[in-house]
């Protein structure tokens, strides 16, 4: 299997910037995320405080980087990754279609969840808690479960998941959701609680209905750094970094929103310039 002297995970400008930076100090690496590059900056209508450029809209800006990039021969690889372990001297990626990627050092530039954690999500994480279908979704064939999307192309996820399980409690997190089938339950309701001792046994609603469930997958678009990696530290929600963009892990770096305020473009492009020079230097130090 190759070994890619770098795994970037987010595709929205802090990990662009990285990967652009990468390309030109000539190292090998992926680029983890989707070819729309960033919801967010998608999302923004105008952005008129990012040097050099007067007045543009998200749209625009992301046509812009989708061109830099493609002078540049970068290209994104559309898969989520939902689990990265370290190997000492090598990370080892899940990707959500079960792929398994090496890398010798990780950028993570996943961005910020805004839904803030779920109780018992993290303490139930891979006892009745998932974030990968193709992974974890044959455990539950003939089962109940629990999904939450926040993005209608990841709907085949839940599709998927609906051919296995008995019933499917399902919780979009936007409009437009294409998901129908007999078996599926539309709840309005989100999630408050997730219950259980040894693993998931029920999910709590915000208006108090608890539910009888054998799991909860959560198909969303971005896995926040804690969930990605053990022993991260993390402060106030964000990954601890030092001004190299350094993690405390070895060979672990962090840019953009995932760091912390402000949520910005351009401190998210110029961490995500810090972080891959970093990994330069790193690599150096190294020999490799
Ligand atoms: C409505 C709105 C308006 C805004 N206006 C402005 C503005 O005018 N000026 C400004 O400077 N900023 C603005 N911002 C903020 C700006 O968009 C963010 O600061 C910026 O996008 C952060 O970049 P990022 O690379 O850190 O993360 P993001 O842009 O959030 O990108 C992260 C990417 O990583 C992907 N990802 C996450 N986890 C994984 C995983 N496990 N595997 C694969 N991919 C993964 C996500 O899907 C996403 O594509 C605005 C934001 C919003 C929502």
């Amino acid at each position: 299997m190759e070994r890619y002297d770098l795994a970037i995970i987010g595709s929205g400008p802090a990990g662009i910037s990285a990967a652009l930076n990468a390309q030109i100090r000539g190292k090998s690496f992926l680029l983890f995320g989707r070819k729309a590059l960033s919801e967010k900056v998608l999302k923004s209508e105008r952005i008129s405080n990012y040097p050099g450029i007067p007045e543009t809209s998200g749209e625009q800006l992301v046509q812009q980087f989708q061109s830099q990039m493609e002078k540049m021969q970068i290209a994104v690889t559309e898969e989520t990754i939902t689990s990265i372990y370290n190997m000492e001297d090598y990370f080892s990626l899940l990707a959500d279609n079960n792929k398994i990627y090496e890398a010798k050092t990780v950028i993570l530039a996943t961005g910020m969840d805004n839904a803030a954690p779920i109780s018992g999500e993290a303490e139930l994480l891979g006892r009745g808690v998932s974030y990968c279908a193709t992974c974890d979704g044959n455990l539950y064939r003939g089962k109940t479960i629990a999904v939450v999307c926040n993005s209608v192309p990841l709907e085949q996820e839940v599709n998927f998941l609906a051919g296995l399980a008995a019933k499917v409690y399902y919780l979009p997190l936007m409009k437009g959701s294409r998901v129908a089938g007999e078996n599926v339950e539309f709840l309005k309701s989100g999630v408050r609680e997730i219950r259980g001792e040894k693993r998931v046994e029920s999910i709590v609603l915000a208006d108090g209905t608890e539910l009888p469930v054998d799991g909860i997958f959560f198909i969303k678009n971005a896995v926040p750094p804690a969930v990605l990696m053990n022993g991260l530290q993390m402060q106030d929600g964000h990954v601890n970094v030092d001004r190299q963009m350094c993690t405390n892990l070895k060979g672990v770096f962090a840019a953009g929103d995932c760091t912390g305020r402000p949520y910005q473009i351009a401190k998210a492009v110029g961490e995500g310039n810090v972080a891959a020079h970093a990994v330069v230097t790193y690599l150096d130090h190294q020999g490799v």
